[in-house]
């Protein structure tokens, strides 16, 4: 059966599959600087669809509402269709990546509480912070909806991290994308892989995108998230 495109992004697709459902395909596509730099790391696209669905299954548990419906195939989750609102939210537990580059804040500093941040899905402008002001001037989310999605970053946080916590993993910050359903409740969407989270061991070791970043030869990132996806699956 032919599969009818409904959208296209840097690392994944979207397919038409029932009138409540959409199917998530996950390329094997690797990139950085906001496309800048690109790769293929042949099985990236079934190890990321493995650990999202990992996560979406561990929060649904939780009573945390996401897209996931089910696996398709390999490299393909069932995913309910929703409106996806071009902002990327990130929780932070530990200063690292864009903050300390924005603000006089040290690598490895520690948020009590987390930090919560939303930015503007634009990589032309390398994706700008948005504040409450911005949110509703683009008429993207209210501000009743920004302190929503706030408490639920918070949540999502807490069962994450104590479930990362008990695989002896520290989740550093990770960015989670919201939509709209058919009743307009806001919903966790996209993906929640090593592309979307900093994880590191109590040895420092690196296991996400991080690695790809710095410039590490795709073997050694390829084996960081197989390991991290062995980890989790325990
Ligand atoms: P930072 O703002 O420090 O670059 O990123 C914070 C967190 O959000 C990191 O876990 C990073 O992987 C994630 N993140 C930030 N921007 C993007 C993006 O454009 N795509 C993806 N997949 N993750 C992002």
């Amino acid at each position: 059966m032919e599969l009818k495109k409904v959208a296209e992004g840097k690392t994944k697709i979207v397919y038409e599959y029932s009138s409540s459902y959409y199917l998530l395909r996950f390329k094997d596509s690797i990139t950085a600087g906001d496309g800048a730099r690109k790769d293929e790391m042949s099985g990236k696209g079934t190890l990321n669809a493995r650990t999202s669905a990992v996560f979406f299954k561990l929060l649904e548990e939780n009573s945390i509402k996401t897209h996931f419906v089910g696996v398709y195939d390999d490299n393909t989750l069932i995913v309910k269709r929703l409106k996806m609102i071009p902002v990327e939210v990130v929780l932070r537990n530990i200063a690292t990546g864009s903050i300390v580059k924005r603000l006089p804040i040290k690598e490895g500093e520690v948020f009590d509480p987390p930090i919560v941040e939303f930015f503007l899905k634009d990589d032309l402008r390398h994706d700008p912070l948005l504040n409450y002001s911005h949110l509703r001037y683009f008429k993207l989310l209210t501000k009743e909806e920004a302190e929503r999605i706030e408490e639920v970053m918070m949540k999502v946080n807490v069962v994450m991290r104590k479930f990362l916590e008990e695989k002896g993993l520290i989740l550093y910050d990770f960015k989670l994308e919201f939509g709209k359903d058919e009743n307009g409740e806001l919903i966790i969407g996209d993906e929640i892989t090593l592309d979307s989270m900093r994880v590191r061991d109590k040895d420092n070791r690196i296991y996400d995108k991080d690695l790809y970043r710095r410039g590490e030869a795709l073997e050694v990132v390829r084996k960081a998230y197989e390991d991290f996806l062995n980890i989790i699956s325990r």
